[in-house]
């Protein structure tokens, strides 16, 4: 670690705990860490931007609290403890060689608990290694018997209120592990959801031939079914009856709440050309196909051909080789934009050319979506829309016909992280969050209306996941966590025990001095609710505990990552609102994009990850959160490379090396007035980035910004010249403003500059309207412009000039500026100017001008024409002022003339703001 690192480390120990005082508060909180490995350069950049935020906050003057803690609750930490302790090569090579845990510690690792504790250390060195300034005082873990009391206490409510209720519902389930499982405990298929099929039963001869769709209102356009000629079914007894489907659907709805006992094998060839019939679709024959998966559904496929596109490719395929050539797809549903047989419409208009076209599975979505949304089946069947048939269709086939509901994942591979696969199983006894409630949901919806949501777009997909969410199974049998306190078999899963432990924080460490069986559900009911007077703790220390929450409450702002929209984000949200008052619901969400290593998304368990520790170690922690602010705005996705990491890191250099430059600059200047006011807009900028969250462009500002001004400041000074005593001002305010970014290299500076205590905890800057003058600003702005004008045309020609002669723009020019600038509509320009009389009588020349300006003025930034609107330039003073400048910069007599009183035919192209430049 570099020296300055670790001096600012000790000087910021205890610098950030935060406690109430007589000023404004602001409360961020991030998602708290599962430590079960080493923390990567994603995670940094988790932490490092709220801490940004944190850090300039506290220069605006807040009491800023951030605090950590550490989740543990459920079996990751469970399983990779038994992973190791039996040998697993995999797990033990990422722990040994990806997190370099030394071999005594791997040793220890056999116990979840060392796990925890290792990893929850190398979390905090590495945290304050990369200078984010947390109240360490309120860490705690989740399994601290503190912290289960306040789950118990916040469960009791829920309870109270009817938000958990016991009840039968299907859920992820391990049957290796016997265990439900969230999407923590997954390796692969967390996005994947329960879908409900409905099992359309045919019969053969006494048996029943079940079918899943999510279709079932087009049983009437059942043409054939599918099997697999390939693939072995069974012939299994289900709830007392003989079914047909595969060895894999019989597993699945073993899990379903029905008795199954496979009895016999049956190849899919004997089941090829048989006859099955339903009495909406009389007889059809069953034909062969090997895309049907006997792992999806129940391995037997209904063919609807009118309306599926893959049903109608299969059909045509086998048609094509001359077979079954009599059946004919028949239609049921009209829908706009599609022909009689949609299906056929579609895959003609895509160029589909057999089954295993890859366009097959969007087109099979896009008809879906198309009938689903405005489909509307055949006045024979009902003539109902689409969306109304399907339920009533599917009620009345469960009523009369034997069906049943079967569900599945839409997407078949989930695996636990123990290795074994995850299926869908009905949970009975099992404890559920009543997600699905509506009056609790548009509580929820009702106060995301509220809250500030950063970026805007990600409001649609809160309402979205709020409302889909169903019924969530909330406890386990096994696992680290809380007990459920009225049924103590029970324990709280990860997803449900950390939904309103922001709240927590506000008074964890107050806590931590009183012992556990004296935090009654009393206790917190007076601290969150003022209410009643449990005996158990001081009157005093209650109320100094209530005041720190009710100070805190409710936090300003959550960060954390988008994928976490569709679960913990939303579930903090229903809790919250379901615990505390409408006063103290969460105010703000910031959700974040996702990381990248040199273009390929992060991942442990793949090894595609580069630790932050390390990024520390090479690049030094400013250059790695510099870098990490300026990729991306923290809302889009960001790149980590190692070689763009390296030139940050100069840039760093860079500034440091000019603040040593310049910090004792004296003298005065002309430019000095230029480069103050220019300061104060910086400021201001910096400042309106930073309020929207827009770090990237804070950087931007404060950074780039401030360094191109003092370029063109230095370029002006005469020469040989240093720089003025604005510069000392400069150093100290351009170190405040990066003070967020780059605190390390801040602190240093901020010594250097003379100053005393922490540039943490400087006040930030303030803009001085005194010192911002436009007028000055507007010369340059021009003076610059016609700098980088000659520069282009010095470049393009081929000799070396001898002298640079620059044409004003004449009176008459500016006149025709004023008035386009005026104008509300460029396309009548022309006939506006020509309403001037001196202007009409140029005719062609004032019509070349106004259409030369109007093309200048499109160029311009709107806020520099307002401005030219308002205050015209003395163009030919600028420059005058600026020759000896002019002619350093370009070695070259300068001379400077009025375009109208020149014969030269090049005189005539001088605009406003824009004279012509002609080179000798
Ligand atoms: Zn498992």
């Amino acid at each position: 670690m570099r020296s300055n690192e670790r001096e600012c480390i000790a000087r910021w120990e205890h610098a950030f705990e935060a406690d109430p005082a007589e000023k404004e508060k602001y409360y961020l909180t991030v998602a708290y860490p599962y430590p079960s490995g080493a923390m990567h350069v994603g995670h940094g950049r988790t932490y490092i931007i709220p801490d940004v935020v944190a850090r300039y906050q506290r220069m605006r003057g807040k009491a800023v609290l951030f605090p950590m803690a550490f989740h543990v609750t459920g079996t990751p930490v469970i399983g990779i403890s038994k992973r190791i302790a039996s040998g697993d090569e995999k797990t033990i090579g990422l722990y040994r060689d990806l997190y370099r845990v030394p071999q005594d510690i791997l040793d220890r690792l056999i116990n979840p608990m060392e796990i925890v504790r290792y990893f929850s250390e190398e979390y905090r060195r590495t945290m304050q290694r990369s200078g984010l300034s947390i109240d360490w005082r309120r860490q705690f873990i989740t399994v601290d018997p503190r912290y289960s009391k306040f789950i118990e206490w916040q469960y009791d409510h829920l309870y109270e209120d009817g938000h958990v209720v016991k009840g039968a519902h299907p859920v992820k389930y391990c049957p290796q592990c016997e265990n439900p499982v969230g999407d923590h405990d997954l390796l692969e298929g967390d996005k994947a959801e329960i879908v409900k099929f409905t099992l359309v039963v045919f019969r053969w001869g006494d048996a029943r031939v079940p079918c899943a769709t999510l279709r079932p209102e087009t049983i009437y356009g059942v043409t054939n079914l599918w099997v697999n000629p390939a693939t072995t079914y069974v012939r299994a007894m289900i709830d007392g009856e003989e079914w047909i489907v595969s060895p894999e659907a019989a597993g699945k709805l073993a899990l379903q709440d029905h008795d199954v006992l496979v009895t016999e094998k049956i190849p899919g060839a004997v089941l090829v050309d048989q006859t099955v019939s339903h009495p909406f679709s009389g007889d059809v024959p069953v034909l062969p196909a090997t895309f049907v998966d006997p792992d999806m559904g129940t391995g037997i496929v209904m063919s609807v051909p009118a309306h599926a596109p893959f049903d109608y490719i299969a059909l045509r395929d086998l048609q094509q080789q001359g077979k079954y050539t009599s059946i004919q797809p028949v239609p049921l549903i009209s829908v706009d934009g599609y022909g009689e047989i949609p299906a056929k419409d579609a895959v003609e208009r895509a160029g589909i050319l057999d089954q295993n076209d890859p366009a097959m599975e969007a087109l099979t979505q896009e008809i879906y979506n198309a009938e689903f949304s405005r489909g509307k089946v055949f006045e024979k069947y009902g003539g109902k829309a689409v969306r109304e048939a399907r339920d009533d269709v599917a009620a009345l086939m469960m009523e009369h016909y034997d069906s049943v509901p079967m569900y599945d994942f839409d997407n078949h591979n989930v695996i636990c992280r123990c290795g074994g696969r995850v299926f869908v199983k009905i949970l009975h006894d099992q404890w559920f969050l009543e997600y699905s409630d509506p009056i609790w949901k548009e509580q929820v919806k009702t106060q995301l209306e509220e809250m500030a949501l950063i970026p805007s777009e990600v409001r649609a997909e809160f309402n979205r996941t709020v409302d889909w969410l169903k019924e969530w199974a909330c406890t386990r049998r096994v696992g680290l966590g809380t007990k459920l306190p009225w049924d103590p078999a029970w324990i709280v899963e990860p997803l449900s025990d950390s939904t309103i432990y922001m709240a927590y924080y506000t008074i964890a460490h107050h806590l931590k001095a009183i012992p556990p069986e004296s935090l009654t559900p009393d206790v917190f009911d007076y601290i969150f609710f003022g209410k009643g007077s449990p005996g158990t703790i001081e009157q005093k220390v209650l109320d100094r505990i209530r005041a720190e929450f009710l100070y805190w409450y409710p936090y300003d702002h959550r960060f954390s990552a988008k994928d976490l929209i569709s679960n913990h984000l939303t579930f903090q949200l229903f809790h919250h609102r379901a615990i505390f008052p409408p006063e103290l619901q969460p105010k703000g969400m910031v959700v974040f994009g996702m990381g990248l290593l040199n273009g390929a998304k992060m991942s442990s368990s793949k090894g595609n990850v580069y630790l932050l520790e390390d990024a520390l170690e090479e690049f030094g922690a400013d250059t790695v959160r510099m870098f990490l602010v300026g990729s991306a705005e923290p809302w889009q996705d960001f790149d980590w490379r190692n070689e763009l990491v390296s030139s940050t890191r100069k840039q760093i250099e860079r500034f440091w090396n000019t603040v040593q430059e310049i910090r004792q600059a004296e003298g005065a200047y002309a430019i000095d007035v230029w480069l103050a006011s220019r300061l104060q807009r910086r400021i201001r900028k910096t400042m309106r980035a930073f309020d929207s969250f827009q770090t990237r462009q804070a950087l931007q500002e404060a950074f780039f910004g401030v360094e191109s001004d003092l370029r063109w400041y230095r370029r002006r000074l005469p020469e040989g010249e240093r720089g003025g005593a604005v510069l000392q001002d400069l150093c100290r305010t351009w170190v405040r403003l990066l003070a967020p970014i780059i605190p390390f290299t801040c602190e240093a500076l901020w010594s250097d500059l003379g100053e005393n205590g922490l540039v943490s905890f400087a006040p930030w800057p303030e803009v001085d309207g005194i010192r911002i003058n436009p007028e000055v600003e507007l010369a340059e702005e021009f003076l610059s412009r016609t700098v980088e004008d000659i520069e282009s045309i010095v470049k393009l020609i081929p000799m070396e000039p001898a002298a640079i002669n620059l044409f004003i723009a004449p009176a008459w020019k500016h006149e025709v500026f004023q008035i386009i600038a005026a104008s509300t509509d460029r396309t009548r320009v022309v006939r506006e100017v020509m309403q001037n009389e001196g202007l009409r009588k140029r005719s062609r020349e004032a019509a070349d001008a106004t259409k030369q300006i109007t093309k200048l003025i499109l160029k311009l930034p709107p806020e520099l024409v307002k401005q030219l609107q308002a205050t015209p330039l003395d163009e030919r003073a600028i420059l005058e002022e600026a020759r000896q400048f002019l002619e350093h910069e370009f070695g070259v007599p300068i001379t400077i003339q009025d375009a109208g009183e020149s014969t030269h035919p090049k005189a005539s192209g001088a605009l406003p703001f824009k004279p012509a430049i002609v080179i000798e």
